[in-house]
């Protein structure tokens, strides 16, 4: 964490922080602020305010640091680190630019920041804001990107510098984003997440909509607090600011109003990973469509109205965390995958466009039209919840082998707590066998992710070296373990090909040798004789083919090597 050098404040000193930021901010011609212009307009204000510090806190993929701007109701004095000045203060940490070309966030998250320092920060609370995340992805900056969206003129890309979508790299971690996100906010520990973006997909009437954290995925007692309490107080005071808002409207290619579901953010997304600390997280999504100094001016008042409950309710959001992480010490499993709950619709007074279909003149197809000068409210069939489809037991401990030094990495990233085997140890685990996978034969993030996993768990003694990590679920951070490590869990390590390696055999035999041996081995064990029986049965194609008869005898004799799809971590109960 470096303090940035207090050295160009002095002329806008002059001008006064009001009129300089306000004059200076050209959202309301439609452009957006630079990537050199933010980090000058944060200079800025640290230069003016005791009470606010921009500070560098580590890289980004572009090779630039990333900033995170601190204001607070009290002066900064000298050197603090995150976690000190955290204290126990109720903290709001709001990322912006995760896709630089949906800027808004960008703009109105300034405006935020300069009202608050003039009128006056909420006591006992940590506002902290990312200027811009994709550094890299802001200064690849044109007018073309985001073929859709209405404005600003000029903005950046989605791509990082290494091409990633970083809305997508909360667990696999590939950028060196996502490891300084991981060390601020572990750091931090926030209350509340915001992440700020611009929706594509359908066009109705509202200019912002809202991803809240999906509910059924939190410990009961955030789940119930944002979704009795939070809630119902951002969408009525939106409303009553004149920006009435809609659950984000998740639907591509068709009209709204045939019905729409949650968004589920897993936790390779920012929110679906800041979920797994106890953060209520939010991700607003304002309308591509609609004006952009309306964006800005929308995404400001969220970020406003979600001060003024936080600075009312910041006992109650403090005590229900507490109470989530109490809860999560006591659970036994923990749920892994979801679906959508289809038994609980809620009906939404939907303000969409009349639209029609209409043939298109450039092919041979007909194309959805709406026509916004016709607004409408439709009868919307809406489905807020989700439910397990799978989940995990949690066990007592992991077992890590210290060869995986990227998942070690990861986990390190967490805070969390890790022993190391004092010398070679023979225990008794659980391991898994990966029976059937698939790899994604395109790439996704920078991946082959595995897919149609199908595993067996067996009790097995095996041997752990010196140094191997042996890891207690006893811990704080147990939802980001098992999200993790549970190898089905959607988002785990094993699934992101952390451990690709498995799925390759590396010793193998020769027929015209292992005939003789095979013949043997069948000899004296009538169980392998019969499982072969009914393989051969189940496969008379099979049967007929040299290799793969003695290759079903290989695999079910002691010469087959143990590792081959076998889940490098194991549990232990
Ligand atoms: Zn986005």
């Amino acid at each position: 964490m470096k303090r940035i050098s207090k050295s160009i404040g002095a002329l806008l000193l002059l001008a006064g922080p009001f009129i300089w930021a306000q004059t200076r901010l050209p959202y309301l011609e439609n452009k957006t602020l630079t990537y050199a212009q933010i980090i000058e307009t944060y200079q800025a204000l640290d230069e003016i305010y005791t009470n606010a510090q921009l500070l560098e806190v580590g890289t980004t993929d572009s090779g630039r640091p990333l900033h995170l701007f601190l204001i607070q109701n009290q002066p900064f004095f000298g050197e603090q680190t995150l976690a000190q000045l955290r204290g126990d203060k109720l903290v709001t940490l709001v990322n912006n630019g995760i896709h630089p070309g949906e800027s808004c966030g960008i703009d109105a998250s300034i405006l935020w920041a300069q009202s608050m320092l003039e009128k006056g920060v909420p006591e006992n609370q940590l506002i902290a804001i990312i200027p811009v995340y994709n550094v890299g992805g802001a200064l690849n900056r044109g007018a073309y990107s985001r073929a859709n969206q209405n404005g600003p003129q000029e903005h950046g890309f989605r791509g990082n510098a290494q091409n990633l979508d970083l809305n997508r790299d909360f667990v696999k971690a590939e950028a060196l984003n996502t490891k300084s996100f991981f060390a601020l906010f572990q750091a931090l520990q926030p209350h509340i997440f915001v992440d700020t973006h611009t929706s594509n997909g359908a066009n109705y009437q509202y200019t912002m909509t809202l991803i809240s954290t999906q509910r059924d995925k939190l410990a009961a007692p955030l789940a119930k607090l944002l979704s009795e309490d939070l809630e119902p107080f951002l969408y009525q005071k939106m409303a009553d600011k004149k920006w009435e808002m809609t659950p984000y409207v998740n639907v591509f290619g068709r009209p709204p109003n045939w019905g729409m579901q949650a968004f589920l953010e897993t936790p390779r997304y920012a929110s679906g990973y800041t979920a797994l600390f106890n953060t209520l997280g939010f991700i607003t999504e304002t309308h591509m469509l609609k004006p952009y100094p309306d964006r800005v001016k929308s995404t400001l008042a969220f970020l406003e109205t979600l001060t003024e409950y936080s600075s009312q309710q910041g006992e109650k959001i403090k005590q229900a965390r507490a109470k989530a992480f109490a809860l999560d010490a006591t659970k036994k499993s923990f749920a892994t995958q979801w679906v959508v709950d289809s038994t609980q619709k809620q009906m939404l007074d939907f303000k969409g466009y009349a639209y029609r279909y209409a043939q298109s003149p450039l092919g041979d197809y007909r194309v959805l039209r709406y026509d916004t000068t016709q607004p409408r409210t439709f009868p919307v069939d809406y489905y807020p919840n989700y439910k397990a489809k799978d989940s995990a037991r949690v066990p007592k401990y992991f077992v890590l082998p210290q060869a995986y030094r990227q998942v070690v990495e990861r986990l390190q990233y967490q805070n969390i707590e890790m022993e190391r085997l004092p010398k070679d140890t023979v225990m008794e685990v659980l391991s898994t066998y990966c029976l059937e996978a698939d790899f994604s034969t395109s790439p996704y993030e920078g991946k082959h992710p595995v897919k149609n996993l199908i595993t067996e768990q067996k009790v097995q003694q095996r041997l752990f070296l010196k140094g191997d990590f042996l890891i207690s679920t006893q811990q704080e951070n147990i939802r980001f373990l098992m999200a993790v490590l549970a190898p089905t869990a959607v988002d785990s390590y094993l699934r992101w090909n952390f451990f690709d390696i498995i799925f390759q055999q590396k010793e193998h035999f020769s027929a015209y040798v292992f005939e003789e041996t095979a013949r043997a081995l069948v000899a004296k064990d009538a169980a392998l004789k019969k499982a072969l029986e009914e393989w051969k049965a189940a496969h008379p194609q099979k049967a007929t083919n040299t290799y793969a008869v003695l290759q079903f005898i290989y695999q079910h004799s002691p010469y087959y090597e143990q590792e081959h799809r076998r889940y490098p971590v194991v549990q232990i109960f």
